[in-house]
Parts: structure tokens; sequence; C-alpha cells
């Protein structure tokens, strides 16, 4: 039997296809009334282990103006964990009520996980500090409006770089579109991941840069992506304590930045944009909000209507290993960890340097130079 397709992580769609979806978030955008009731009689379920405020809304948005439903919960105080059912068992659960699910968890990997348990297609709204495909397509639908492209721009990256899942995404699909560069501003331990720089940036030939303040490079992007500083993500509060301040984007700063450049941000934002760059015309942090609502509503039309034609891009092959080849992944936030049910799964990234990787979160074995 064919599988589902689910949406885990970016590169679960082509570049072919998030241009596709971004073009239908255009249409959408332009003539809502079309769509009104594109999905009359389906439902989506949210199910939101960790808070949200924009992503369950704009999924529940989304499907309410397609002309469908909406049901789930926003909390896993909510839900059967506290009576220590399992992601497993609650998405096997909710795959029978709904046509499409939509899941946030703080264990990296848990999306995958319940993937594999879904008989309806799963999106992944974030899971730990791994990745957050669908904030990425709204980041890009608001780059493509405001700049009318996605290729040869100068991108800086600011803030959280290590925990936050919507970078690692981000980089991912930009990297893809010609000609982009990008300046990373972070402190030096809060840089992007490993497998980040040498699986998704160097193997794609990306230009890159680095920066420790944002008066250093703001004249030179065409667009600023602050982050916020992931508290929850953080194993040591003293040191979040002491870099959570570490960039503050206000007015003053603003004065060096060109005229044409975008502000965005996937919110929340806690310090690290000041109130008084919000009317500045290029802060799109606030339309980026709208922008996801659209796009979203464009996902499920493609994931619904992938569902319905039985269309299952075939996995790329590669070969499993298991516990029983002698690996064992030691991150203690992946899914894995606390899911001990689930059958731990790895495979070879990297010939050349000996690098093997967890199915789930991503974790790298080996050594990378
Ligand atoms: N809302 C985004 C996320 O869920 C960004 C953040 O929380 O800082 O990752």
């Amino acid at each position: 039997m064919k599988g589902i397709r689910h949406l885990i992580d970016i590169s679960d769609l082509t570049t072919e296809e998030i241009d596709g979806i971004l073009a239908v978030a255009e249409d959408i955008m332009r003539d809502r009334a079309k769509y009104a009731h594109a999905c009359e009689g389906k439902k989506i379920a949210t199910l939101f282990f960790e808070p949200s405020t924009r992503t369950r809304l704009s999924f529940e948005a989304a499907m309410m103006e397609l002309g469908g439903k909406a049901l789930g919960f926003a909390s896993a105080s909510n839900s059967s964990t506290t009576k220590g059912e399992s992601v497993m068992d609650t998405i096997r659960t909710v795959s029978a009520y709904a046509d499409i699910i939509a899941m946030r968890h703080p264990l990296e990997g848990a999306a995958l996980a319940a993937s594999r348990r879904s008989i309806v297609p799963v999106i992944n709204a974030g899971d730990g500090g791994h990745c957050h495909p669908t904030q990425t397509l709204a980041d890009l639908l608001t780059i493509k409006d405001r700049h009318g492209r996605l290729d040869h721009l100068t991108i800086g990256i600011c803030g959280d770089l290590k925990y936050g899942r919507t970078v690692h995404s981000l980089i991912n699909a930009l990297t893809r579109y010609e000609g982009n560069r990008f300046v990373m501003i972070s402190p030096p331990e809060l840089t992007i991941p490993n497998y980040v720089r040498y699986e998704i940036m160097e193997p794609r030939g990306a230009v890159w840069s680095h920066c420790t303040d944002i008066e250093d490079c703001i004249a030179d992007l065409d667009v600023l992506y602050m982050t916020r500083i992931q508290r929850e993500r953080f194993q040591d509060l003293d040191e979040y304590e002491r870099l959570k301040d570490c960039y503050v984007l206000n007015a003053e700063k603003m004065k060096a930045a060109p005229e044409h450049m975008s502000v965005l941000h996937p919110l929340p934002r806690v310090k690290e944009i000041n109130v008084d760059v919000d009317d500045d015309p290029r802060a799109c942090y606030f339309k980026q909000v709208e922008y996801g609502k659209f796009m979203r509503m464009a996902l499920i039309l493609r994931f619904l209507s992938d569902a319905e034609k039985g269309y299952c891009p075939e996995p790329n092959p590669r070969k499993i290993y298991t516990a029983a080849d002698g690996f064992v992944c030691h991150n203690p936030k992946c899914v894995t960890a606390v899911e001990t049910d689930l059958p731990q799964q790895f495979s070879l990234r990297d010939q050349a340097h000996n690098i093997y990787r967890c199915e789930y979160c991503e974790t790298r074995f080996g050594h990378y130079k």
C-alpha cells in the first residue's frame, strides 16, 4: 500500500512544490471567495502539546476559511498525555476523527513518530528545537511579497540560531534559491547546529558570513530575520540569563538599514525588537502572521488533495540501522528518549566523515572534520 504524505520537514517539499504552494496562497489572497467552500465537510485536528498562539489559531482559521471545521487541544494538560498515554496512541486515536492533523510537541522527532501511526496527513507545527516547516512557508511568502523574489537576497539571521527551529527550516529553504547570501548574527554559544552547516549549507555551496553585532551588517541586508532566545530549550538557565538580551533591534539601529530592507520575526518577541520599530514600514512581522494563514490554507488544500489522490513521494532509499547494530540516540530531547516503545532508527548521512544520524531528532554521531 502507498503511504500517506506528511509534512515533517521542509525537505519533504521540492522547490517546485514550495513555489506552487506560495502561488496558491497568493491566489487565495487575491480571491478568497473562490476557496470559501473548498474544504466543506473536512476537519483539521490541532494537537498542541506545547504552547502556541499564532500557529494553532492560524491552522484553525485557515481550515474555517476553507469551509471546514477544527477540533483539538491547546496544551498537553488537556489531553490523555496526563494519564500517561503515548503520543503514538493519541495520534492513532485522533486520526480517526479528523482528515488532517497539525501537531506541535516539545520533543524532537515527535511529528515523525506521530506520522508513522497516523492514517491521515500530519503537519509538523514545531517539534522541539528541531524544525518548523509551516513557519518557513509563511516567512517565504512574506519575503516574496515584499521583495518580489526568493533569490539573490542578503539575509541576516539574528539571535538564537542554535535552538531556533524556524531558523533551521528557513535556511533549508532559502539555500535552495540561487544567489542568496547569509549573515549569521549570534553569540558563539548560539551559532547554527553542525548538521545545518555541514549537511545543508556546505553541500549547497551557500555563501555565508558571521557577524557579532547587528550594527556591523545591517546596512548590507535585504532581510533581517530576528529571533527570540529560546528559554525553554536551555539546559543551563544561567546561560540563558547571560544571553537573553544579547540583541535588541530598535529605531536607532534601523536608521542604518536600507529603505527596502524588511524585518521578519516568527513571534512571539520578548525584547529583541523594540516596539519603536513597529510602525516602521520595514517591519513585516505582523504581516507575516497574516501570510501564515493564507499559506496554511494553501498547504491544507495541497495535503488533502494528495491524500485523496493517494499521492506520496517515495522516501530516499537508505539503509536503516537499529539498536541491534549498536546505535543509541543520547539526545534527551529526542522523542525516543521518552516514548521508549518507539524503535530507535539511524541512517548513514556522510560516508566520508562517518556520520550517522537519528532518524527522529537528526542528532548526528561521529565527527564532522
Ligand atoms: N513561534 C516560533 C516557534 O514556534 C518562534 C518562537 O517560538 O520563538 O518556533
